[in-house]
């Protein structure tokens, strides 16, 4: 199972379309960048990379990051969200939900709705022929996990060749999908993400990317120091060939001994 922001894909989004509902588009990236300032998160330094200039963070706050939603905050006297459809739906702003192959980050202001900006974010050079190769070596099934939505995440999914796409899944959801998936064998996840964590603690085998946030880190078994995707098919091999020498090594160990043990007790 992989994440796809930041796992399959650079996590670095660019900016592609800006919808304002009443102000300009210079405005309403403002406000999105302001209420970002404080968030780590790849679509928030794509706001403020578009954005260019120095944001007045003086003017920010009552900042809450909510994983996999967005962020509030309070800039400038105003209440701002800035997240998917999902935050909106919680704070019960109406607002029509668009249809893209790029990611949808939707804006309010005091509960009212402003706009929404479109993002994109490419696929890892290496994301392709990681794929294939565990497709070939592992028997399994490749499942694509997160929280953006279904439309963006079929059009990543497809373009990485996974087998199966599962979107619109909330932090908490992760954890409860990697539950039910290993009713059906074993899973091995792969994450980078605040939200992956439970995530990759449940899963068999929790794979974390070395660039990722330091909870995801800190709760995978495996790190890829390089964050290099196909770092994941090389763990695979190493952990064979370390299987493949303790096999060895017990079968010298016991095939020695039955050998030994009735020499020693005189037999011949
Ligand atoms: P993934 O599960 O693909 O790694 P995340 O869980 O990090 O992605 O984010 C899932 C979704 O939550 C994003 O696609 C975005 O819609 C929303 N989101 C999360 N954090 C932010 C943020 N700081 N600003 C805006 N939207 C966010
Ligand atoms: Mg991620």
């Amino acid at each position: 199972v992989f994440d796809k922001t930041g796992t399959l894909t650079e996590g670095v989004f660019t900016v592609r379309e800006i919808h304002p509902v009443q102000t300009g588009e210079e405005e309403l990236l403002e406000i999105a960048a302001h209420a970002e300032s404080y968030s780590n998160h790849p679509i928030a330094r794509a706001l403020l990379d578009a954005y260019g200039e120095a944001v007045e963070k003086d003017q920010v706050s009552h900042v809450k990051e909510l994983p996999g939603y967005g962020v509030t905050a309070v800039y400038d006297g105003q209440k701002i969200l800035v997240g998917n459809y999902h935050l909106l739906e919680k704070y019960e702003i109406p607002m029509d939900e668009v249809e893209s192959t790029g990611t949808v980050i939707y804006i309010a202001v005091d509960k009212k709705y402003a706009g929404y900006i479109i993002i994109s974010d490419a696929l890892k050079k290496d994301a392709r022929w990681t794929l294939r190769y565990l497709k070939e070596k592992c028997q399994g099934v490749l499942v694509m996990l997160t929280g953006d939505n279904e439309r963006t995440a079929r059009a990543i999914g497809a373009q990485a060749g996974v087998d199966d796409v599962i979107a619109g899944v909330l932090p908490d959801g992760k954890e409860s999908v990697i539950r039910s998936l290993r009713e059906q064998g074993k899973v091995a996840m792969v994450g980078d993400g605040i939200n992956d964590a439970p995530a990759l603690t449940r899963a068999d085998i929790g794979i974390a990317i070395g660039a990722g946030t330091d909870i995801a880190i800190d709760a995978a078994d495996v790190v890829l120091m390089k964050s290099r995707l196909s770092d994941v098919p090389a763990a695979v091999r190493l952990s064979r060939a370390t299987l493949k020498n303790i096999h060895e090594n017990l079968f010298w160990a016991f095939f020695y001994n039955v050998i030994g043990i009735p020499l020693a007790a005189g037999v011949w």
